[in-house]
């Protein structure tokens, strides 16, 4: 097989992909149904399916205002404990404290 061939078929597996991803939508109650929201088109949105979960992995079912106090919380704590460190900087600071105090056992 060439490599344009190749590198087409490539190409297409992952324009099918990102095509399934975008297809995969989930329905989200903006008021939850537990908190009395209604099943109804103006109290959802759709999102996708990897989004959705992740929003409730990390917000549980909090509506938004909720989850935009918590944001502006989290970002003036995050200020205060890490300055302007990535996510990921953060983690490496939290990883090589983690060692030390392993060493000083
Ligand atoms: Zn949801």
């Amino acid at each position: 097989m060439s490599e344009a061939v190749l590198s087409a078929r490539i190409e297409r597996t992952e324009m099918g992909k990102r095509k399934k991803r975008r297809e995969k939508l989930t329905r989200h109650h903006i008021k939850n149904t537990c908190d009395g929201g209604k099943d109804t088109l103006r109290n959802i949105i759709y999102l996708r399916s990897e989004k959705h979960q992740h929003w409730h992995n990390l917000f549980d079912n909090k509506d938004f205002d909720e989850v935009a106090i918590l944001l502006l919380k989290a970002d003036r704590i995050w200020k205060v404990l890490f300055g302007n460190k990535t996510f990921e900087e953060a983690a490496q600071v939290l990883i090589r404290a983690s060692e030390m105090k392993r060493r000083a056992k």
